[in-house]
């Protein structure tokens, strides 16, 4: 194809057979992904997993040992940092403690020459971006982690660029403000459209937040995909496990309850918690069992019940706790599911 419209815009970051080893660790072991412009993407994984040596070598703080780095369709792998339409958010922040907020969101502005009445403009624009008009002569001692944070993100975005990398942007808060930032983080992402891609360990995080999202294991991508792909469809048993709990059932259990060879993966609230005498809904698969645990989590309960030579985990609703049977240690009860519910798994 030679005309320009036939084809395709190249994707706003593209790694090719990315790899990277120090010394005889390998971080990276042949990362291929593309990421589209304007996209929020999560890169998921527990610690150790590659993630942040990644997202490095995005911002061009690390070279890959081996494999490509483009941005905007032009191979970017041997450029340095500052020469990369790239910026990133660390999670320290690391804000500038003796400069006040205002100084700190226009210090990219600076170095780059930007003349003082743009600076204040913009810096002014970036602080309203992310609610914090009215705060720019605090030092940052005198704000809130969440408040920090939103510091880190408007000097980030203050120089405009195409990409903004984010390394466990929302770690170092607690759970409530978390889930705040993580709402408000989106929707400052949709407000100025640019590529956000962000690193967590954390898989509600990375479910809630992202378009789309990769699952990382031990320097290799084991899935991408949207959230309801990779929960609902998850490509491997350790994407199964990893993105909320799945019961793996395989060999003579899985012959046993499903029929069926191989490993499957059924979600443990797609499982029905039953009394042993309780009619079974027609086309679900049952199996009988004693109640082995009983964790009560305020929305929910989680349930384990021995059966069949193994524990199951099923997730009940508490808002209809009126139609579930007795659930204590040791009670026997029905657990049914749809064959719907079985999702049959690489390895
Ligand atoms: P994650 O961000 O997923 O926790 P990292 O990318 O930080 O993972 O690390 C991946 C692996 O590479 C880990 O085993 C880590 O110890 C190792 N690693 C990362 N950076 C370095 C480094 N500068 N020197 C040596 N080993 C490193
Ligand atoms: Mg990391």
């Amino acid at each position: 194809m030679t005309s320009d419209q036939a084809r395709p815009a190249s994707p706003g970051i593209a790694l090719e057979g990315i790899r990277k080893t120090f010394g005889d660790v390998v971080a990276v072991d042949g990362v291929d992904l593309e990421i589209p412009d304007g996209e929020l993407f999560a890169m998921l994984g527990p610690s150790g997993s590659g993630k942040t040596t990644v997202l490095r070598m995005i911002a061009g703080f690390e070279q890959p040992t081996a494999g490509t780095v483009r941005l905007g369709g032009v191979d970017a792998t041997a450029l340095p940092p500052f020469k990369r339409d790239v910026n990133t958010v660390f999670q320290d922040y690391a804000l500038f403690p003796h400069m006040t907020v205002q100084q700190n969101v226009e210090y990219g502005l600076r170095v780059r020459g930007v003349g003082r009445a743009e600076r204040t403009k913009r810096a002014g624009e970036a602080l309203e971006m992310v609610r914090l008009s009215g705060f720019g002569a605090r030092r940052p001692v005198q704000l809130s982690g969440g408040q920090r944070q939103r510091v880190a993100l408007a000097r980030a975005l203050v120089v405009r660029p195409r990409v903004l990398l984010l390394d466990e942007p929302l770690g170092a808060l607690d759970l409530k403000l978390r889930e705040q930032m993580q709402v408000e983080l989106k929707a400052i992402q949709r407000e100025v459209g640019i590529t956000f891609v962000f690193v967590t360990h954390d898989q509600d995080e990375a479910l809630t937040l992202c378009d789309r999202l990769a699952v990382f294991n031990q320097g290799r991508i084991e899935q991408v995909g949207d959230a309801a792909d990779v929960y609902e469809r998850p490509a491997s048993r350790f994407v199964a496990e990893f993105v909320g709990t799945s019961n793996i059932l395989e060999g003579r259990v899985a012959q046993a309850l499903l029929d069926r060879e191989g490993v499957h993966a059924v979600r443990p609230e797609k499982i029905t918690v039953l009394g042993p005498d309780a009619a079974v809904p027609p086309q679900a698969r049952r199996v009988s069992g004693t109640i082995a645990e009983v964790v009560y989590a305020g929305a929910t309960t989680r349930v384990l019940v021995d059966a069949a030579g193994t524990t199951l985990a099923a997730v009940l609703l508490n808002a209809e706790a009126d139609a579930l049977p007795d659930l204590t240690r040791g009670a026997p009860v029905v657990l049914a599911w749809h064959e719907s519910a079985v999702h049959a798994l690489a390895s």
